[in-house]
């Protein structure tokens, strides 16, 4: 199965809303297969946000992710990085949808609560960047052959 890996940001954490977000990712049906808090610092933030570090908000970006610790998710399932994109919501919390975790949980473009990887190539890079081999565990709920219907999985 597919790998993805989710940051729940400084804004997530300080607002309360961890125990809602997880619900969500747990009702799903989607395996939590990794988790950790994390203080985030300039060095991996750099490489986490490569694609923005020339941009005139990444001072502030980088200081709104080292607010506070984040928590660190490897969560798994069938097209889940997919699936989860969809769940998230586009980057701005005010034009993403209701239903999704930022159009329901938040009204900012740079405090949006929550990281989701964009492509199950960068997923790959994000989890080794995040996590060591041993923090991410390869089990299966016994739930599964009600998550998922035969050979789906
Ligand atoms: N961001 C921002 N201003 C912008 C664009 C992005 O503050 O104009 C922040 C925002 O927190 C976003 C993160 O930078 O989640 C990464 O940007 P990206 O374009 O990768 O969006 P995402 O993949 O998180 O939707
Ligand atoms: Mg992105």
């Amino acid at each position: 199965m597919e790998q993805t890996l989710v940051l729940l940001k400084p804004s997530c954490l300080e607002r309360g809303l961890v125990g809602q977000v997880i619900t969500r990712i747990q009702q799903r049906g989607i395996i939590i297969s990794g988790i950790k808090m994390m203080q985030l610092d300039e060095k991996i933030l750099r490489e986490h946000y490569a694609h923005l570090v020339d941009k005139p908000f990444f001072p502030s970006l980088a200081a709104s992710m080292m607010a506070s610790p984040v928590i660190a998710m490897v969560l798994t399932g069938v097209e889940i990085v997919e699936v989860f994109r969809k769940m998230t919501g586009v980057t701005n919390g005010r034009k993403a949808e209701p239903g999704t975790l930022r159009g329901d949980f938040c009204m900012s473009g740079q405090a949006n609560i929550i990281h989701a990887s964009d492509s199950v190539e960068n997923a790959k890079i994000e989890i080794a960047r995040f996590f060591r081999p041993e923090e991410v565990f390869d089990y299966i709920p016994v739930t599964m052959p009600y998550i998922y219907g035969d050979g789906e999985a």
